[in-house]
């Protein structure tokens, strides 16, 4: 056997999603921790994938991703944005948002190369960013208080991370896990920032259809001196319902795509062609993805409310499908010490906030927040709150 397996990942363990996941199968409790929904894709959907089949789109798809799919993701970024990307030189189909994330570091960045992360942080980038050589650098969002119940970006905080190492600036709006949006004071605030330096942009808006209160999703592709430095990255999980399928893109001006198309041709090559086949079709149907925020909204409205029976205080959600609690009611502590005592003792599963810092363990990741999902259905969601009302104030 071998004496010695050097790992290039010495500290990572299971993500919080798998182990918090696991521990609801294992205590048999309800599971607003991972985000999933518990219903199924649109029916109209799945017929369009199993007709694909049917029709013999079963072979490798394009490297790019299939040109029909490609076409109808340029409309409606066009249609969203305002930005036109070129279907053959600047949209690549992956497989999930996961696989265009670790593309595109391993495409745009270089030992040596700092990349600042926005604390609190979705697990996956600083991992990926250390395989890809580079050096991840987390600046910390103001966290919640009393009279602003929401993470707010310090940008003045950003702009002091940046040194001349500086290479990129990952963005995630609508956030996971604090729900919030970019406002255009941000865009503006990111102009001025990328006015000075060369910086890259690499905006993960998988949550892009879920934006509540009639607000509209702000991208930095919106604006063409973002949109010129800047990887949008998507996913169709959380627009269908249908996270297992993992099925994204990347959009990219055309010298940035073919970096990441480099990566993407030798790690996964092409992705499932019958389910490129099934979305291309679907995605043309009208008002798709317009129903979404409202059928999310309600949603987290009936968390929100049923909330009030009980000691945890909901805090602003402004898109995704996350909401998170202010659990000072139960002490001090660690978050996930409480998580873990919530899931035994009254079999309701969270994700502790904490998770998404780089020392979890230390109280400037603390601020006891819990994550809740809200992408369950209705019983789902009254049976977790039912539970909830057995928490008690210590
Ligand atoms: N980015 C964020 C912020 C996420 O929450 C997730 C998980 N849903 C992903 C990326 C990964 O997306 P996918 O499942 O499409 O790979
Ligand atoms: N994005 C999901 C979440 O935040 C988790 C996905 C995963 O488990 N990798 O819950």
């Amino acid at each position: 056997m071998l004496n010695q397996l050097p790992s290039k990942l010495p500290d990572v363990g299971s993500t919080i999603f798998t182990e918090m996941s696991a521990l609801a199968l294992k205590c048999k409790a309800i599971n607003l921790g991972q985000g999933f929904p518990n219903y199924p894709p649109p029916e109209p959907l799945i017929q369009a994938v199993n007709a694909a089949m049917r029709q013999g789109h079963n072979q490798y798809a394009p490297m790019a991703g299939l040109p029909q799919l490609r076409e109808v993701i340029a409309s409606k970024v066009l249609g969203q944005h305002g930005q036109d990307y070129s279907t053959e030189t600047e949209i690549t189909v992956t497989s999930g948002a996961t696989e265009a994330l670790m593309s595109s570091f391993l495409a745009l960045t270089h030992p040596g190369d700092e990349v600042l992360l926005i604390d609190p942080a979705y697990d996956l980038y600083s991992p990926a960013l250390r395989l890809a050589g580079a050096t991840p650098v987390r600046v910390p969002m103001c966290p919640p208080k009393e009279d602003d119940p929401s993470f707010r970006i310090d940008w003045n905080r950003i702009e002091s991370a940046i040194t001349t190492r500086t290479r990129m600036l990952v963005l995630n709006f609508p956030h996971n896990p604090s729900g919030l949006t970019l406002k255009p004071e941000d865009l503006d605030a990111l102009e001025t920032l990328v006015s000075k330096r060369p910086l890259l942009l690499l905006s993960d808006e998988v949550y892009e259809h879920i934006v509540f209160d009639g607000k509209k999703h702000l991208s930095p592709v919106a604006r063409p001196t973002l949109a010129e430095r800047t990887v949008l990255i998507s996913s169709f999980g959380k627009t269908f319902h249908a996270t297992g399928w993992k099925i994204g893109y990347c959009c990219a001006p055309a010298q940035i795509m073919t970096e990441i198309r480099k990566i993407h041709q030798f790690t996964v090559f092409s992705v499932s062609t019958p389910m490129q086949a099934g979305i291309a079709r679907y995605l043309r149907e009208p008002n798709i993805v317009s129903e979404l925020s409202d059928f999310y909204q309600r949603k987290r409205d009936r968390l929100i409310a049923g909330l009030k029976n009980t000691v945890l205080r909901p805090l602003t959600s402004e898109g995704t499908f996350f909401l998170l609690v202010d659990t000072q009611a139960l002490g001090a502590g660690l978050e996930k010490e409480l998580a873990l005592s919530l899931t035994r003792e009254l079999g309701v599963v969270s994700i502790p906030v904490s998770a998404f810092y780089a020392d979890p363990d230390s109280p400037a990741s603390n601020h006891q927040l819990l994550r809740l999902c809200f992408a369950k259905r209705d019983a789902t969601l009254d049976q977790a709150l039912e539970r909830l009302q057995g928490v008690k104030n210590c």
